[in-house]
């Protein structure tokens, strides 16, 4: 069975995601290790990493995965911007190993008018720079596919599969499949001809063994609205079906699978989806 959970809040410390996470059932959890929409980094304190641990010891919840923070584009031709970039996800990276997080989503990047290829060069580039930081650290890059807003690149796997082969070490990069992403960008998940197909292209462009994190979202737009807006299970475009078969696939088995739905404090979004694709699973 797939590990189930969401995106949860770290307000008041690290290990609050823990608690509000175990707090509505999640096996797995997805953090932002420092603020999102902040260029400046909120270092993870050693009393907090201790803290955390124990949290986790206590709730039995892993993975837990962190989300770069979404200023970062890895892809621009600005060399102001992309040496900020790099700086400012080097330190994401550094409070996931003081976390002992063991892997970080991340939107590969945008090309903001350089062309795909040249962007793709460039967010390879930067990998390979922070890669050399630290040859062993224990963290893993999980480029996420993306709807392709945009410049945005990362929505055809063969984006992130063209990353994984320019890099010098790709074994530190895993992936993210993001359901809403895949269906905004033009991949069907609705319907059994096109769920296969896509999975097909999937493994045929990067293969299943790389893909490490799932992300359940419906989807407010299209089928290749390239629309980034994601929305409660079974109330998108996406429908029940796409989740239904997702969650019974015997290749994506014992995979963690995070929601990043809308949500209010009280989280009350976050327990009636993880309860309505509880009762998706067939037992088998
Ligand atoms: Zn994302
Ligand atoms: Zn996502």
């Amino acid at each position: 069975m797939p590990r189930l959970g969401a995106h949860m809040s770290t307000a008041g410390g690290a290990e609050k995601a823990l608690e509000r996470g175990q707090s509505i059932g999640c096996e797995t959890i997805q953090v932002f290790v420092t603020g999102p929409s902040q260029w400046k980094t909120k270092v993870v304190a050693t009393e907090e990493a201790e803290r955390f641990a124990a949290a986790q010891q206590a709730t039995g919840i892993a993975p837990v995965v962190a989300h770069a923070r979404y200023l970062l584009n890895l892809g621009s031709p600005d060399e102001a911007l992309w040496r900020r970039s790099i700086e400012a996800f080097w330190e994401e990276l550094q409070n996931c190993q003081q976390l002992q997080i063991p892997g970080i989503v991340l939107h590969p990047g945008a090309h903001m008018g350089a062309g795909e290829e040249a962007g793709l060069q460039r967010i390879a580039a930067a990998l390979d720079e922070l890669r050399q930081r630290d040859t062993n650290l224990p963290v893993h890059v999980l480029l996420e596919n993306t709807a392709g807003q945009g410049t945005v690149l990362g929505h055809r796997f063969e984006h992130l599969a063209r990353i994984m082969e320019m890099v010098q070490d790709p074994s530190w990069l895993g992936v993210c499949f993001d359901t809403c992403h895949a269906f905004s960008a033009g991949y069907e998940l609705r319907t059994a001809e096109g769920f296969q197909e896509t999975w097909a292209e999937f493994e045929r462009a990067l293969g299943l063994n790389r893909l490490e994190f799932v992300h359940l979202n419906d989807a407010k737009g299209c089928l290749g609205c390239h629309l980034d807006r994601h929305e409660q299970i079974g109330k998108g475009q996406l429908g029940l079906e796409a989740f239904r078969q997702i969650l019974n696939d015997k290749r994506l088995r014992g995979l963690p699978m995070s929601l990043e739905t809308p949500k209010g404090p009280e989280m009350a979004e976050d327990v009636e989806n993880l309860s309505i694709l509880r009762s998706l699973i067939t037992e088998s």
